[in-house]
């Protein structure tokens, strides 16, 4: 079941109500492949720089279902850098600083063994990276992307082409008013279906999320969360917990030629929302690298029993 991803892998300084991290772990693809690794094999393509220390190698060693050949080492450059600031409730984040390091450079080398992969997810980072790395692909069985109010502002073409190639977005409800200029989360999500996708999946922060989707709308609210220390990453994590299943199940069952369907993808949400929740738990991937199989079935019952609807 070859989940691939492209993203970034970045060195983040957070500062939260409860504390700061200075120069800790982080990126999109990072949080995406811990968080899809306890579903399914992660492979990561993604460029580093020298400034790539031990103590970042030694968290990204915490996850042995990421594989990281892909991960490009230049040793000269510098590694993607983000600053950011949460406000006292939570739900809002100034970004302090972007030092777009590696990314300004060629996109990173997908690893020739990597070609046979079927499941594409294309977490935040230049459209026109996340372009190059799926024509790879051509016989996937799905690409979905992730975008953010950077990449709508200063990349708004490459990104309305990326989208005429995907099966799916995942963003969030702010940057969904954006893409399109509609507030209501159904109707932006239509709107970005006629710019091509198949779906998209709106998150809500802390209430939850929409997809929108041809076959029909599924929503979900968050896990009720009493700890929450540092949300960032929660996103790239709820997608890698939704590729993940959508990945083991998808190959599990040998669809043949069958699209991804949306029970597939609706379970995918599930598992998303709870992995989150995990990595709202600690700064930088901490809780993750600790996290057991036992705890997230255990959650994953939890949420479940939350969520009946009779
Ligand atoms: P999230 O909280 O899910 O939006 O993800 C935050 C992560 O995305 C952080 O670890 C950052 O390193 C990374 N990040 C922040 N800004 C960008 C950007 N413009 N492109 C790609 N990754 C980003």
């Amino acid at each position: 079941m070859p989940l691939i991803v492209t993203g970034t892998i970045g060195i983040d300084t957070v500062e939260t109500p409860t504390g700061r991290a200075e120069r800790v772990l982080g990126g999109s693809a990072t949080y995406f492949s811990a968080a899809a690794s306890f579903f399914a094999p992660v492979r990561m393509v993604a460029a580093v720089g020298g400034d790539f220390d031990d103590k970042h190698r030694h968290t990204m060693a915490r996850f042995p279902n990421v594989c990281v050949v892909g991960m490009e080492q230049r040793p000269e450059s510098k590694t993607f850098a983000w600053g950011g600031k949460y406000l006292e409730n939570m739900n809002v984040r100034e970004t302090i600083f972007t030092e777009l390091g590696v990314l300004t450079e060629h996109p990173p080398l997908t690893p020739q063994e990597y070609r046979d992969s079927k499941y594409v997810f294309l977490a935040n980072t230049h459209p026109a990276v996340q372009q190059e790395l799926l024509s790879n692909f051509p016989d996937r069985a799905i690409a979905v992307a992730d975008t953010m109010d950077l990449w709508i502002d200063t990349a708004n073409d490459d990104l309305k082409d990326l989208l005429k190639n995907i099966d799916g977005l995942v963003l969030n409800d702010q940057e969904a008013l954006q893409l399109t200029g509609k507030r209501n989360p159904i109707t932006a999500g239509k709107a970005i279906l006629d710019l091509g996708p198949s779906f998209a999946v709106i998150k809500k922060g802390e209430h939850g999320c929409v997809m929108v989707h041809r076959d029909g709308i599924a929503a979900l609210p968050a896990y009720p969360a009493e700890i929450v220390i540092d949300p960032t990453g929660a996103g790239d994590s709820f997608a890698g917990g939704m590729m993940g299943h959508v990945a083991a199940r998808h190959a599990a069952e040998h669809f043949g030629g069958e699209p991804v369907s949306f029970d597939m993808l609706q379970e995918g949400l599930v598992r998303g929302t709870v992995i989150a929740s995990f990595t709202l738990e600690s700064f930088s991937l901490d809780r993750l690298a600790e996290l057991n199989e036992r705890e997230l079935k255990e959650r994953m019952d939890e949420f479940q029993r939350i969520v009946k609807v009779d």
